[in-house]
Protein backbone atom coordinates (compact mmCIF):
# COMPACT_ATOMS: atom_id res chain seq x y z
CA UNK A 1 0.00 0.00 0.00
CA UNK A 2 2.64 2.03 0.67
CA UNK A 3 4.63 1.44 -1.95
CA UNK A 4 1.49 2.25 -4.14
CA UNK A 5 0.79 5.57 -2.54
CA UNK A 6 4.76 6.68 -3.19
CA UNK A 7 4.22 6.04 -6.58
CA UNK A 8 1.33 7.86 -6.86
CA UNK A 9 3.25 10.71 -5.14
CA UNK A 10 5.71 10.35 -7.68
CA UNK A 11 3.62 10.02 -10.37
CA UNK A 12 1.96 13.18 -9.42
CA UNK A 13 4.69 15.15 -9.34
CA UNK A 14 6.14 14.68 -12.48
CA UNK A 15 2.81 14.95 -14.24
CA UNK A 16 2.73 18.71 -12.71
CA UNK A 17 6.63 18.94 -13.40
CA UNK A 18 5.49 18.01 -16.90
CA UNK A 19 2.64 20.23 -17.22
CA UNK A 20 4.77 23.06 -16.04
CA UNK A 21 7.69 22.39 -18.81
CA UNK A 22 4.58 22.56 -21.16
CA UNK A 23 3.23 25.61 -19.71
CA UNK A 24 6.51 27.06 -20.31
CA UNK A 25 7.12 26.32 -23.30
CA UNK A 26 3.70 27.48 -24.52
CA UNK A 27 5.05 31.05 -23.34
CA UNK A 28 8.19 30.30 -25.27
CA UNK A 29 12.20 30.98 -24.71
CA UNK A 30 13.73 34.43 -23.96
CA UNK A 31 17.06 35.33 -24.83
CA UNK A 32 19.13 37.08 -22.36
CA UNK A 33 22.57 38.45 -23.60
CA UNK A 34 24.94 39.69 -20.62
CA UNK A 35 28.34 41.21 -20.52
CA UNK A 36 30.39 40.05 -18.51
CA UNK A 37 30.45 37.29 -15.70
CA UNK A 38 33.49 39.12 -14.33
CA UNK A 39 31.05 42.12 -12.39
CA UNK A 40 29.15 40.49 -9.50
CA UNK A 41 25.63 42.36 -10.69
CA UNK A 42 25.42 41.03 -13.93
CA UNK A 43 25.82 37.17 -12.73
CA UNK A 44 22.53 37.85 -10.31
CA UNK A 45 21.05 39.60 -13.14
CA UNK A 46 21.14 37.29 -15.43
CA UNK A 47 19.62 34.82 -12.34
CA UNK A 48 17.17 37.04 -11.09
CA UNK A 49 16.24 37.29 -15.04
CA UNK A 50 15.72 33.55 -15.75
CA UNK A 51 13.86 33.14 -12.22
CA UNK A 52 11.46 35.82 -12.63
CA UNK A 53 10.63 34.95 -16.70
CA UNK A 54 10.68 30.88 -15.32
CA UNK A 55 7.43 32.44 -13.28
CA UNK A 56 5.58 33.97 -15.68
CA UNK A 57 6.10 30.74 -17.49
CA UNK A 58 9.02 30.99 -20.21
CA UNK A 59 12.25 29.38 -20.64
CA UNK A 60 15.31 31.83 -20.60
CA UNK A 61 18.47 31.65 -22.98
CA UNK A 62 20.90 33.11 -20.86
CA UNK A 63 24.64 33.67 -22.48
CA UNK A 64 26.86 35.99 -21.01
CA UNK A 65 30.01 37.58 -23.56
CA UNK A 66 33.04 37.94 -20.82
CA UNK A 67 32.85 41.57 -22.76
CA UNK A 68 33.68 40.38 -26.28
CA UNK A 69 31.36 42.70 -29.12
CA UNK A 70 31.63 39.48 -31.90
CA UNK A 71 30.84 37.02 -28.92
CA UNK A 72 27.64 38.81 -27.99
CA UNK A 73 26.96 39.90 -31.31
CA UNK A 74 26.92 35.41 -32.27
CA UNK A 75 24.83 34.62 -29.12
CA UNK A 76 22.36 37.11 -30.35
CA UNK A 77 22.18 36.10 -33.60
CA UNK A 78 22.22 32.63 -32.35
CA UNK A 79 19.01 33.55 -30.19
CA UNK A 80 17.31 35.04 -33.40
CA UNK A 81 17.99 32.16 -35.52
CA UNK A 82 16.23 29.62 -32.53
CA UNK A 83 13.01 31.77 -32.86
CA UNK A 84 13.52 33.16 -28.99
CA UNK A 85 10.12 35.60 -28.54
CA UNK A 86 12.45 38.37 -27.28
CA UNK A 87 15.91 39.67 -26.28
CA UNK A 88 16.76 41.26 -23.02
CA UNK A 89 20.15 42.58 -24.05
CA UNK A 90 22.76 44.41 -22.13
CA UNK A 91 25.43 45.20 -25.08
CA UNK A 92 28.96 45.15 -24.19
CA UNK A 93 28.90 48.30 -26.77
CA UNK A 94 25.70 50.11 -27.53
CA UNK A 95 26.20 50.92 -30.80
CA UNK A 96 27.05 47.20 -32.36
CA UNK A 97 23.88 45.76 -32.52
CA UNK A 98 22.13 47.16 -35.69
CA UNK A 99 22.51 44.61 -37.96
CA UNK A 100 21.29 41.77 -35.47
CA UNK A 101 18.03 43.78 -34.35
CA UNK A 102 17.19 43.75 -38.15
CA UNK A 103 17.14 40.84 -38.31
CA UNK A 104 15.05 40.09 -35.04
CA UNK A 105 12.80 42.89 -35.96
CA UNK A 106 12.33 40.94 -39.13
CA UNK A 107 11.38 37.77 -37.61
CA UNK A 108 9.15 40.07 -35.03
CA UNK A 109 10.79 39.36 -32.13
CA UNK A 110 10.68 42.30 -29.25
CA UNK A 111 13.54 43.92 -28.39
CA UNK A 112 14.39 45.11 -24.51
CA UNK A 113 17.60 46.90 -23.72
CA UNK A 114 18.34 45.73 -19.96
CA UNK A 115 20.40 48.20 -18.16
CA UNK A 116 22.00 49.73 -20.97
CA UNK A 117 20.96 51.72 -23.61
CA UNK A 118 21.00 49.96 -27.48
CA UNK A 119 21.96 52.69 -29.34
CA UNK A 120 21.92 53.85 -33.04
CA UNK A 121 18.90 51.29 -33.98
CA UNK A 122 15.17 51.72 -34.14
CA UNK A 123 14.63 48.27 -33.03
CA UNK A 124 14.74 48.77 -29.60
CA UNK A 125 11.07 48.29 -28.30
CA UNK A 126 12.10 49.28 -24.65
CA UNK A 127 14.37 50.01 -22.28
CA UNK A 128 14.67 49.31 -18.41
CA UNK A 129 16.90 50.45 -16.31
CA UNK A 130 17.81 52.62 -13.53
CA UNK A 131 17.68 56.98 -13.33
CA UNK A 132 21.85 56.89 -14.40
CA UNK A 133 21.55 60.33 -14.02
CA UNK A 134 20.66 60.41 -10.44
CA UNK A 135 23.45 57.34 -9.49
CA UNK A 136 25.88 60.39 -10.91
CA UNK A 137 24.67 63.19 -8.73
CA UNK A 138 24.80 60.34 -5.83
CA UNK A 139 28.23 59.56 -6.61
CA UNK A 140 29.39 63.17 -6.16
CA UNK A 141 27.22 63.69 -3.09
CA UNK A 142 29.26 61.23 -1.33
CA UNK A 143 32.36 62.84 -2.18
CA UNK A 144 31.49 66.10 -0.84
CA UNK A 145 29.96 64.68 2.38
CA UNK A 146 32.63 62.25 2.89
CA UNK A 147 35.25 65.60 2.65
CA UNK A 148 32.65 66.92 4.99
CA UNK A 149 31.85 70.44 3.17
CA UNK A 150 30.60 73.01 3.35
CA UNK A 151 31.16 72.87 7.16
CA UNK A 152 34.98 71.79 5.73
CA UNK A 153 35.31 74.50 2.77
CA UNK A 154 38.36 73.18 1.29
CA UNK A 155 39.82 73.61 -1.16
CA UNK A 156 40.21 70.06 -1.78
CA UNK A 157 42.11 67.98 -4.56
CA UNK A 158 39.69 65.42 -6.36
CA UNK A 159 40.46 63.01 -9.20
CA UNK A 160 37.86 61.92 -11.48
CA UNK A 161 36.94 58.49 -13.56
CA UNK A 162 34.32 57.54 -15.83
CA UNK A 163 32.65 54.33 -17.16
CA UNK A 164 32.86 52.78 -20.58
CA UNK A 165 32.89 55.03 -23.36
CA UNK A 166 30.73 52.58 -25.50
CA UNK A 167 28.72 52.17 -22.55
CA UNK A 168 26.27 54.75 -23.01
CA UNK A 169 25.33 54.88 -19.13
CA UNK A 170 28.54 56.15 -18.29
CA UNK A 171 28.06 59.78 -20.01
CA UNK A 172 24.47 59.74 -17.63
CA UNK A 173 27.01 58.73 -14.70
CA UNK A 174 29.30 61.44 -15.48
CA UNK A 175 27.41 64.07 -15.92
CA UNK A 176 25.05 63.82 -13.37
CA UNK A 177 28.38 63.92 -10.86
CA UNK A 178 29.29 66.77 -12.52
CA UNK A 179 26.28 68.60 -12.19
CA UNK A 180 27.10 68.17 -8.53
CA UNK A 181 31.22 68.87 -9.09
CA UNK A 182 31.23 71.63 -11.58
CA UNK A 183 30.17 74.42 -10.32
CA UNK A 184 32.85 73.92 -7.08
CA UNK A 185 35.54 73.58 -9.18
CA UNK A 186 34.66 76.65 -11.20
CA UNK A 187 34.74 78.03 -7.54
CA UNK A 188 38.09 76.49 -6.53
CA UNK A 189 36.79 74.38 -3.60
CA UNK A 190 37.44 71.41 -5.79
CA UNK A 191 40.82 71.33 -7.59
CA UNK A 192 41.73 68.90 -10.47
CA UNK A 193 45.48 68.53 -10.05
CA UNK A 194 45.85 66.58 -12.72
CA UNK A 195 43.49 68.25 -15.09
CA UNK A 196 42.07 65.10 -16.97
CA UNK A 197 38.69 66.41 -17.06
CA UNK A 198 35.64 65.07 -20.01
CA UNK A 199 34.73 61.66 -21.03
CA UNK A 200 37.47 61.72 -23.30
CA UNK A 201 39.89 62.07 -20.64
CA UNK A 202 38.57 60.19 -17.91
CA UNK A 203 36.66 57.69 -19.56
CA UNK A 204 37.64 53.47 -18.83
CA UNK A 205 37.14 51.21 -21.72
CA UNK A 206 35.22 48.41 -20.60
CA UNK A 207 35.12 49.60 -17.14
CA UNK A 208 38.49 47.71 -16.35
CA UNK A 209 39.35 47.89 -13.07
CA UNK A 210 43.38 47.43 -14.04
CA UNK A 211 42.93 50.01 -16.68
CA UNK A 212 41.93 52.68 -13.84
CA UNK A 213 44.87 51.26 -11.50
CA UNK A 214 46.95 52.26 -14.21
CA UNK A 215 45.52 55.84 -14.81
CA UNK A 216 45.49 56.38 -11.03
CA UNK A 217 49.20 55.20 -10.90
CA UNK A 218 50.10 57.86 -13.28
CA UNK A 219 48.19 60.81 -11.74
CA UNK A 220 49.71 60.26 -8.52
CA UNK A 221 53.18 60.13 -9.70
CA UNK A 222 52.93 63.31 -11.76
CA UNK A 223 50.44 65.38 -9.77
CA UNK A 224 51.05 63.69 -6.45
CA UNK A 225 55.07 63.40 -5.59
CA UNK A 226 55.26 66.84 -4.38
CA UNK A 227 53.53 66.04 -0.83
CA UNK A 228 50.49 67.47 -1.89
CA UNK A 229 47.33 64.56 -1.45
CA UNK A 230 44.51 63.63 -3.00
CA UNK A 231 41.12 64.41 -1.27
CA UNK A 232 38.45 62.76 -3.15
CA UNK A 233 38.21 59.98 -6.60
CA UNK A 234 34.98 60.19 -7.92
CA UNK A 235 34.53 56.63 -9.48
CA UNK A 236 31.67 55.34 -10.91
CA UNK A 237 31.91 51.14 -10.32
CA UNK A 238 32.84 49.39 -7.30
CA UNK A 239 35.55 47.25 -9.47
CA UNK A 240 37.21 50.80 -10.70
CA UNK A 241 37.03 52.01 -7.06
CA UNK A 242 38.89 49.05 -5.96
CA UNK A 243 41.72 49.51 -8.71
CA UNK A 244 41.88 53.14 -7.96
CA UNK A 245 42.42 52.14 -4.10
CA UNK A 246 45.17 49.43 -4.59
CA UNK A 247 46.48 52.13 -6.47
CA UNK A 248 46.32 54.72 -3.46
CA UNK A 249 47.61 52.02 -1.30
CA UNK A 250 50.43 51.41 -3.86
CA UNK A 251 51.98 55.07 -2.63
CA UNK A 252 50.92 54.54 0.89
CA UNK A 253 47.58 55.71 1.37
CA UNK A 254 45.12 54.28 4.17
CA UNK A 255 47.72 54.92 7.24
CA UNK A 256 46.87 57.41 9.95
CA UNK A 257 49.07 59.77 8.57
CA UNK A 258 48.03 59.43 5.36
CA UNK A 259 44.33 58.36 5.27
CA UNK A 260 41.98 57.50 2.59
CA UNK A 261 40.68 59.96 0.14
CA UNK A 262 36.92 59.72 -0.27
CA UNK A 263 36.41 57.69 -3.09
CA UNK A 264 32.74 56.27 -4.43
CA UNK A 265 31.18 53.40 -6.64
CA UNK A 266 28.54 51.90 -7.72
CA UNK A 267 26.85 48.54 -7.53
CA UNK A 268 26.90 47.43 -3.91
CA UNK A 269 29.56 44.32 -4.92
CA UNK A 270 30.24 42.25 -1.79
CA UNK A 271 34.34 42.95 -1.80
CA UNK A 272 33.26 46.84 -1.85
CA UNK A 273 31.02 47.11 1.00
CA UNK A 274 34.06 45.00 2.72
CA UNK A 275 36.02 47.80 1.81
CA UNK A 276 33.55 50.33 3.03
CA UNK A 277 33.41 48.97 6.23
CA UNK A 278 36.97 49.23 6.55
CA UNK A 279 36.65 52.45 5.53
CA UNK A 280 38.80 52.07 2.34
CA UNK A 281 36.22 52.85 -0.09
CA UNK A 282 33.91 55.49 1.05
CA UNK A 283 30.63 55.17 -0.52
CA UNK A 284 28.95 52.85 -3.10
CA UNK A 285 25.31 53.39 -5.17
CA UNK A 286 22.89 50.11 -4.78
CA UNK A 287 20.81 49.44 -7.31
CA UNK A 288 18.22 46.86 -6.47
CA UNK A 289 18.91 44.19 -9.61
CA UNK A 290 16.45 42.06 -8.18
CA UNK A 291 13.68 45.01 -9.38
CA UNK A 292 14.90 45.55 -12.66
CA UNK A 293 14.29 41.63 -13.32
CA UNK A 294 11.17 41.63 -12.51
CA UNK A 295 9.98 45.34 -13.57
CA UNK A 296 11.98 43.59 -17.28
CA UNK A 297 10.17 39.96 -16.38
CA UNK A 298 6.54 41.73 -16.16
CA UNK A 299 7.42 44.17 -19.49
CA UNK A 300 8.64 41.01 -21.18
CA UNK A 301 4.78 39.17 -20.44
CA UNK A 302 3.02 42.09 -21.18
CA UNK A 303 4.88 42.70 -24.56
CA UNK A 304 4.20 39.12 -25.63
CA UNK A 305 0.80 38.81 -24.33
CA UNK A 306 -0.28 41.59 -26.28
CA UNK A 307 -0.83 43.84 -22.63
CA UNK A 308 0.09 47.08 -22.15
CA UNK A 309 4.11 47.52 -20.43
CA UNK A 310 4.79 49.73 -17.73
CA UNK A 311 6.72 52.82 -18.63
CA UNK A 312 7.95 55.69 -16.37
CA UNK A 313 9.80 57.77 -19.02
CA UNK A 314 9.55 58.83 -22.00
CA UNK A 315 11.57 61.61 -23.03
CA UNK A 316 15.40 60.60 -21.57
CA UNK A 317 16.67 58.15 -23.63
CA UNK A 318 16.82 59.27 -27.01
CA UNK A 319 19.34 56.65 -28.55
CA UNK A 320 20.72 57.96 -31.80
CA UNK A 321 17.22 57.29 -33.91
CA UNK A 322 14.29 57.22 -31.17
CA UNK A 323 12.87 57.87 -27.62
CA UNK A 324 13.12 54.28 -26.36
CA UNK A 325 10.05 54.18 -24.08
CA UNK A 326 11.76 53.65 -20.74
CA UNK A 327 11.17 52.26 -16.85
CA UNK A 328 13.70 54.01 -14.79
CA UNK A 329 14.27 52.62 -10.79
CA UNK A 330 15.76 54.83 -8.11
CA UNK A 331 19.06 54.52 -7.06
CA UNK A 332 20.20 54.81 -3.54
CA UNK A 333 23.60 55.93 -1.76
CA UNK A 334 25.14 53.86 0.78
CA UNK A 335 27.84 54.13 2.75
CA UNK A 336 29.20 52.51 6.39
CA UNK A 337 25.97 54.47 7.86
CA UNK A 338 23.39 52.63 5.90
CA UNK A 339 24.71 49.85 4.19
CA UNK A 340 23.37 47.96 7.22
CA UNK A 341 19.63 48.94 6.59
CA UNK A 342 20.15 49.24 2.59
CA UNK A 343 21.55 46.30 1.43
CA UNK A 344 22.26 43.82 4.40
CA UNK A 345 18.20 44.72 5.28
CA UNK A 346 16.75 44.06 1.89
CA UNK A 347 18.86 41.04 1.76
CA UNK A 348 20.82 41.65 -1.53
CA UNK A 349 23.60 40.68 0.28
CA UNK A 350 23.58 38.62 3.34
CA UNK A 351 24.94 39.81 6.88
CA UNK A 352 27.48 36.58 6.63
CA UNK A 353 29.20 37.18 2.94
CA UNK A 354 30.27 40.35 4.79
CA UNK A 355 32.59 38.87 7.28
C1 LIG B 1 25.90 49.64 -15.18
C2 LIG B 1 26.58 49.75 -13.84
C3 LIG B 1 27.86 48.95 -13.84
C4 LIG B 1 28.69 49.21 -15.07
C5 LIG B 1 29.87 48.26 -15.15
C6 LIG B 1 26.86 50.02 -16.26
O1 LIG B 1 26.23 49.98 -17.49
O2 LIG B 1 24.76 50.49 -15.18
O3 LIG B 1 25.71 49.27 -12.84
O4 LIG B 1 28.62 49.33 -12.72
O5 LIG B 1 27.92 49.10 -16.23
O6 LIG B 1 29.45 46.95 -15.23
Amino acid sequence: MKIIKTFVAALAVSLAAMSYQAHAQDKGTVGIAMPTKSSLRWISDGNELVAALKAKGYNADLQYAEDDIPNQLAQIENMVTKDVKALVVASIDGTTLSAVLEQAADKGVKVIAYDRLIRDSGNVDFYTTFDNFKVGVLQAESLLKGLGYPEKPGPFNVELFGGSPDDNNAFFFYDGAMSVLQPLIDKGTLVVKSGQMGMEKVGTLRWDGAVAQARMDNILSANYSDGSRVDAVLSPYDGLSRGIISSLRGVGYGTADQPWPIVSGQDAEVPSVKAIIAGEQYSTVFKDTRELAKVTANLVDAVLSGGKPEINDEKTYNNGVKVVPSYLLTPVAVDKTNYEQIVVGSGYIKADELK
